[in-house]
């Protein structure tokens, strides 16, 4: 069996410092630990930090459980990780990820604080899904060593971090932040600017209003957009993107059918009503057993094989 967790030797040497361990901070500091790094963990709530290493194992027993790690490489990544209730430990950090809530005040009261801890040459990167770089920037002293480093949920099978640098981060801050990216497994693009969702979100939610649009004009049911999108696309974006889909269908094609379907398109906010109905309803999806479709066990089983065929893939 692979250990699959490819260390670099000179991995152990530098620290990752990990700031907010819920959903996603869990996530990226086990990338990084099984990765080689001394991975530095810290979050103001105890209950959050003593669920870490629980947490931590269960991802590690997913990666064994798909074949991708063995057992002594998830012991040597667990002994890696060190969780600290005091924010001081992320000092020796060279690189330090931030993930706490999506609460701007609560971000610029933690980085006025991390800007006199932080080592000379250390880079703080956020996991923002939605501020831009220069908004966050503002309490810090070393803005040019500031980047966003937005992960999916969950790193450990979804590998895109979108990098994305504000307008004072050097070139440097940004390719060095990419380049640790790779070096823990993950698969970075770098952005030339922010933009708002970034791309990863933009593209997800266009398909979704109109995916939603589809609903509303009763054409088809939500069960037959799920099958279209998982027998059609879904397979082909695993292999191919928008443009080189676009390029193999041939562009002459593309653009005699978009000339006619691009204004048939959704380009109206009203589609969201069919997701406010559906909350009001107390149907908010998986967490409450029902959104769209009823979560029984046997289509949550479904949903967790095919997540351990795909995180056994790699
Ligand atoms: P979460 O609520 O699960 O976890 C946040 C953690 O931060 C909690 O454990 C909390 O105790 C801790 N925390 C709060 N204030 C703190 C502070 N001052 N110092 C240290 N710890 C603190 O949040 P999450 O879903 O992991 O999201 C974290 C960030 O990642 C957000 O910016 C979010 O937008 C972004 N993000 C989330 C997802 C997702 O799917 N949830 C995906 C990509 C990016």
């Amino acid at each position: 069996m692979a250990t699959g967790a490819g260390v670099d030797e000179a991995a152990q040497y530098i620290a990752i410092g990990v700031v907010g361990t819920g959903l996603m901070g869990v996530g990226i500091a086990t990338q990084a630990a099984l990765h080689g790094y001394r991975t530095i963990v810290h979050d103001i709530d105890p209950a959050r930090l003593a669920s870490v290493m629980p947490k931590a194992e269960a991802v590690l027993d997913e990666l064994i459980d798909a074949g991708r790690i063995d057992q002594a490489a998830k012991h040597a990544a667990l002994a890696r990780i060190e969780t600290h209730g005091e924010l001081d430990a992320v000092a020796s950090a060279h690189f330090v990820i931030e993930a706490i809530p999506e609460v701007l005040e609560l971000k610029h009261r933690l980085y006025a604080t991390l800007t006199g801890l932080l080592a000379d040459d250390a880079i703080l990167a956020s996991n923002t899904s939605s501020f831009p770089p220069d908004q966050l920037v503002t309490p810090l002293r070393a803005k040019e060593r500031f980047v966003i480093a937005h992960f999916w949920n969950p790193p450990h099978m979804i590998p895109l971090v979108e990098v994305v640098p504000g307008s004072a981060t050097t070139p440097e801050a940004t390719q060095r932040t990419a380049a640790l990216m790779s070096s823990i497994g993950m698969e970075p693009v770098v952005l030339a600017k922010a933009i708002p969702g970034f791309v990863g979100n933009r593209l997800q939610f266009a398909v979704l209003r109109e995916a939603l649009n589809i609903v509303r004009s009763g054409a088809a049911t939500p069960e037959v957009i799920d099958t279209v999108m998982k027998a059609s696309l879904g397979r082909r974006w695993g292999i191919v993107g928008p443009f080189e889909g676009a390029d193999m269908g041939g562009l002459d094609t593309f653009v005699d059918i978009a000339t006619h379907l691009m204004p048939q398109l959704a380009k109206d906010e009203d589609v969201l009503d069919l997701l406010r109905d559906k909350v009001a309803a107390g149907r908010v999806g998986v967490r409450s057993g029902a959104g769209f479709h009823e979560w029984d066990d046997a289509r949550l089983e479904r949903v967790r094989q095919g997540r351990k065929r795909v995180i056994g893939r790699g």
